[in-house]
């Protein structure tokens, strides 16, 4: 599967811990994510990751065109709900994409948890088999 993740700063230590948890599954996927999470992430798991530019230079839109081409299986955004991004259209607009591909989206550690534990006991849906 091809999952992408992408955390906003306050978010990203919650993504690295999350990450550190399901290394092992993880590995066994194709991995992307906006730039700065991304070689946060791979420095503290060893995991590769292809990293696209940072969300704020263009790297969610990066991120959102493999979304608009249902190029993704799942997207794990750790979004930070109390601080105002310089970039919110791009976050707005690849949220979206989420909805209209029907590609599984989690935006908080907890449902992030929820996909990765499904994803390990084989009971994760793809859109193909929807
Ligand atoms: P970053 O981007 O991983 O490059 O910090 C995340 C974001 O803010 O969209």
């Amino acid at each position: 599967m091809k999952i992408a993740i992408i955390a906003h700063n306050e978010k990203k230590p919650d993504m690295i811990s999350l990450c550190v948890r399901h290394k092992d599954e993880l590995e066994k996927h194709e991995l992307f994510a906006t730039g700065t999470t991304g070689r946060l992430v791979s420095n503290a798991t060893g995991l590769k990751i292809k990293c696209m530019k940072s969300g704020p230079l263009g790297g969610d839109q990066q991120i959102g065109s493999m979304i608009a081409e249902s190029e993704l299986d799942l997207v794990i955004f750790l979004r930070d709900p109390l601080t105002a991004q310089p970039h919110e259209p791009d976050v707005n607009a690849l949220l979206r994409l989420c909805d209209v591909t029907c590609t599984p989206l989690a935006t908080n550690i907890t449902s992030g948890e929820i996909m990765l534990k499904a994803l390990e006991a084989g009971v994760f849906i793809t859109k193909k088999e929807n």
